[in-house]
């Protein structure tokens, strides 16, 4: 589907220029249509992985919405010349879809993370938005034999809304590869998201989220994660080769 707002290529992927407003009506518009979407939300390393992951890459070029997610893209679109209006960390852009689907009656699904993560995801955000109706909630540690059982359970309850928090890039191949099956309207990748929104880890505070640092706050909390952000410094330095 041609998109029809404004994208700019980052490391040759197309990534939608959306204000926040502008990025809600859109997704309201794709829940009143018929086909499944998928919802991207990509940042830095995501963006290098689909270089080298043709899978991946399919994913982020079938993606019907791709939103900046974090400082290292918001800071290539500036570099570009093409500064996007809004990043939007995924963590945040499902507390608005939560707000809004329990404004319009939507449905939403919680997929991944540990046992007992989606369930309170779904507790705390019910507590803050009272009306949102929780069509189920599902753990991620599916093995490929109960993978099915997974999709089943989506499938069942048909929710307009589903947040898969699985691995990156794992969760967007596995909507892209899924979509069809999943009956909802829209899937989108939330990553670590469910840990944040559960409870289970913090995330960083506003200052240093407002200084682009959330990622150095991620690594306090997770060291394990320092391998993967090593990649950081290419992600610039690929962008800064791909200038127009
Ligand atoms: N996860 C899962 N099933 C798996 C592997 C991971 O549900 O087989 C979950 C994991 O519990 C975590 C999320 O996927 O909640 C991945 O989070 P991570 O912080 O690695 O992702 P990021 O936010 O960096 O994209």
């Amino acid at each position: 589907m041609p998109p029809d707002s404004p994208r700019t290529s980052v490391l040759g992927f197309g990534i939608d220029s959306l204000d926040l407003p502008a990025l809600l009506s859109r997704v309201e518009s794709f829940l009143s249509s018929g086909a499944p979407r998928q919802l991207i939300t990509a940042n830095a390393l995501m963006l290098l992985a689909a270089r080298e992951n043709p899978a991946l890459a399919e994913a982020f070029r079938a993606a019907d919405l791709v939103v900046p997610d974090s400082a290292g893209v918001a800071m290539a679109g500036r570099w570009r010349g093409r500064p996007f209006p809004a990043t939007i960390p995924g963590v945040e852009l499902i507390e608005h879809l939560c707000r809004r689907a329990a404004e319009t009656g939507r449905s939403v699904f919680f997929l991944g993370a540990a046992p007992g993560v989606a369930e309170k995801t779904a507790e705390r955000l019910k507590e803050k938005y009272p009306a949102l109706r929780v069509a189920g909630t599902e753990n991620g540690y599916f093995r490929r034999e109960t993978e099915s059982l997974a999709i089943l359970a989506v499938a069942r309850a048909a929710p307009d809304l589903l947040f898969v928090a699985l691995d990156v890039p794992r969760q967007e191949i596995w909507i892209r590869q899924n979509l069809g099956r999943l009956k909802c309207k829209i899937a989108m990748g939330v990553g670590g998201s469910f840990d944040v929104l559960s409870g289970r880890l913090k995330r960083a505070p506003r200052w240093m989220r407002i200084a682009g640092l959330e990622w150095f706050f991620r690594l306090l909390q997770e060291p394990s994660r320092a391998v993967r952000m090593s990649r950081l410094p290419e992600f610039f330095f690929r962008v800064l080769l791909d200038r127009p």
